[in-house]
């Protein structure tokens, strides 16, 4: 695929893209061994800025602790490696794609002696799960694949190999003509999406499934947390979520760096709600969109001007 970039971050050094290469006995790619961020850069109306980069970092380096694995570079360096890569490419909005791996030394399991590589790379994305589903909302499978409990992995990191699950749910609902897959939990309560968190609307309130259902602790959910309260909504973080409640929401949506706000219209063959875009999922939708593109001028402590 062409991503119409010419230049990729690797190991301190901007790198023609078609050079930033691996060795293919690489430890993290033997064994999953790596972690990542996924940020957006938005055109706002004061610039290109990045959106909750702050955050972003720190999700990296917090991934990175229970592997032991030292990132080598701190923050001011990631941040100046990622603003001058934008710059050089003059990308008005991007998406933007930290990774730290063990590298190549030894191919035991362990990673003692293997390097840590690490690379940023940043290009035009647009929307994640295609142009329609933002407007008209997803079909989506309850997958037959359980996510890894948090005592299994550490599913609050964004690590590599975790990754293998989330393909495999999202393969099955595309094999089965769906968009995008909900994974449940060892439970057989509502995790998340293969990317994205997941929202429920009912009478009003709103409720997304609580950090120990073993879900990613994603930046974006915190945000549309934060947005509809000060909207006066009631929202419940602190919840499971059972399967059957799906089907009686009034409303669902994804979340995600990636998804943005996505209406979700159909789980299984469920229709959700009226089956389009509900009220709810639609105004916080537009608060995130005015929120990132700076249109509603708060929250500056949120962007880092490119
Ligand atoms: N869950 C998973 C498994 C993810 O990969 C992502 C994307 N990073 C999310 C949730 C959403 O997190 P965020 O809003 O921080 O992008």
């Amino acid at each position: 695929e062409d991503m119409d970039v010419e230049t990729i971050w690797q190991n301190g050094e901007f790198t023609p893209w078609d050079e930033a290469t691996v060795h293919v006995l690489t430890h993290g790619l033997h064994y999953g061994s790596g972690i990542f961020e996924g940020a957006r850069a938005y055109d706002t109306d004061q610039g290109t800025g990045i959106f909750r980069w702050d955050d972003h970092l720190d999700r990296f380096y917090a991934s990175a602790k229970p592997y032991d694995m030292d990132i080598g570079y701190d923050r001011e360096e990631l941040t100046e490696a990622t603003l001058e890569l934008l710059r050089r490419e003059g990308l008005e909005s991007a998406y933007i794609r930290p990774i730290a791996f063990f590298g190549y030394h030894s191919l035991g399991i362990s990673p003692e002696d293997v390097p840590t590589e690490i690379a940023i790379a940043a290009w035009p994305w647009g929307s994640y799960l295609g142009d329609d589903a933002l407007e008209n909302g997803v079909k989506v499978m309850i997958s037959s694949w359980r996510k890894h409990h948090s005592s299994q992995i550490p599913t609050n990191a964004k690590t590599t190999g975790l990754y293998v699950n989330s393909m495999l749910a999202g393969e099955e609902a595309r094999r089965h003509g769906f968009v995008e897959a909900i994974v449940l939990n060892k439970d057989g309560d509502v995790a998340e999406g293969p990317g994205e968190n997941l929202f429920l609307v009912r009478d009003g309130e709103i409720f997304t499934p609580a950090l120990s259902e073993s879900i990613l602790d994603g930046i974006t959910r915190d945000t549309v947390i934060t947005l509809a309260r000060e909207r006066g909504y009631t929202v419940n973080e602190n919840v499971s979520i059972s399967r059957g409640e799906l089907n009686t929401a009034d409303e669902l949506f994804f979340t995600g760096s990636a998804a943005e706000v996505t209406p979700i219209r159909q789980v299984n063959n469920v229709e959700i709600g009226n089956g389009s875009r509900g009220p709810v999922t639609e105004e916080l939708q537009q608060a995130y969109f005015d929120l990132v593109e700076h249109r509603a001028g708060d929250h500056d402590e949120w962007f880092t001007d490119v």
